[in-house]
């Protein structure tokens, strides 16, 4: 069998039975972060992940500023996913030998511009070089009131569904830098939002504050696969929950719709699997959802169900976006 075969998400469950002696009161594998509980009331966050050359963005097109500046925000976004407050950075990089000083330092910059925006130091990290391809590495820290960090766990049968921003443009961003699309204002305001996303920490932190939020994470895949995330960790097997997403309920900005229609696109299938909008997903109690101060739309509810997703709108199921 090869990892094709096993899937990213068989792999990672595979690592975490084999690795499954973790310390009371510590949560490991399974979240947007880990969670280490501390003796001053409060919690640390900690989460790790890694763009590849090729796979997350291609040299010939991607702005050295824009990709530092990204490398920093799918990080922070899953310190937002669980309503923490980011405050550190660690950065390793692989760099190809003929790489020029001139990029890593718009790296830098891109990276030192978000970082200080959110207020959180780059305090160490490693520098080594590639064989081939560019690869990059951050791990970030956070923290959070005890006990009070937002798990995918937690969702409740009944809950609303809701994501805060547009969903898709990122993903409309990418296919129209792949079929090298006329750059437009339209087309630039979507490829700025695949390379400059902006992670949803004060709202992910107002989120936290409210009880009836239940569960909560970021949609990094999209989500077809981001939500079933939330379903597998939901709920038992006894009770187990699903979800009834309304289609036509989706936030869609008006560029991916109109990109869409002129490259004969889906944008549901953009919205759903697309990935990297890095909003956040999180059920709330229906008597809580109007009172909740952070902008955001309610897509569907979740209901007693074998951990499936009813899309009402298509046949089509979608699944979001899959590594392997
Ligand atoms: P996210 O999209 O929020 O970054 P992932 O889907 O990448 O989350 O990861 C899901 C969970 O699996 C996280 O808790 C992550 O830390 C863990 N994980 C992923 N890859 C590995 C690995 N190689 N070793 C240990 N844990 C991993
Ligand atoms: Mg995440």
């Amino acid at each position: 069998m090869n990892i094709n075969q096993l899937g990213e998400f068989g792999l990672i469950a595979e690592i975490k039975s084999a690795f499954d002696k973790v310390p009371d009161g510590i949560r490991g594998i399974g979240d947007d972060c880990a969670i280490i509980p501390q003796t001053t009331g409060r919690d640390t966050l900690v989460s790790t992940d890694m763009l590849i050359e090729g796979s997350h963005f291609l040299m010939e097109d991607a702005d050295p500023w824009q990709l530092g500046w990204k490398s920093a925000a799918v990080n922070v976004s899953d310190i937002a996913a669980m309503g923490g407050k980011p405050i550190a950075t660690f950065l390793s990089i692989a760099l190809p030998k003929g790489l020029s000083v001139k990029w890593i330092r718009a790296f830098m910059e891109g990276y030192g511009k978000i970082t200080e925006l959110y207020g959180i130091p780059l305090l160490g990290g490693d520098t080594t070089s590639s064989p081939d391809r560019l690869c990059i590495n951050v791990a970030v820290l956070g923290e959070a009131a005890s006990g009070t960090a937002k798990l995918r766990s937690t969702a409740k049968p009944g809950d609303l569904i809701c994501v805060t921003g547009t969903l898709g443009d990122s993903a409309a961003g990418l296919q129209a830098i792949l079929r090298n699309a006329q750059r437009d204002s339209m087309v630039k305001t979507l490829i700025e939002r695949h390379y400059l996303p902006h992670p949803r920490v004060a709202e992910g932190l107002a989120l936290a504050q409210c009880d009836g939020v239940h569960a909560m994470m970021d949609i990094s895949d999209g989500i077809g696969s981001d939500l079933r995330h939330i379903l597998e960790a939901s709920g038992t097997d006894d009770e187990a929950l699903g979800a009834r997403i309304e289609l036509g309920a989706l936030p869609l900005s008006a560029e991916t719709k109109t990109f869409c229609s002129r490259h004969g696109l889906d944008p549901y299938e953009l919205a759903t699997s697309g990935g990297e909008d890095y909003e956040l997903l999180f059920t709330v109690e229906p008597s809580a959802e109007a009172s909740l101060n952070v902008e955001h739309t309610v897509i569907g509810r979740i209901v007693p169900a074998q951990r499936t997703i009813e899309w009402i709108g298509s046949d089509k199921d979608f699944i979001g976006f899959r590594h392997f």
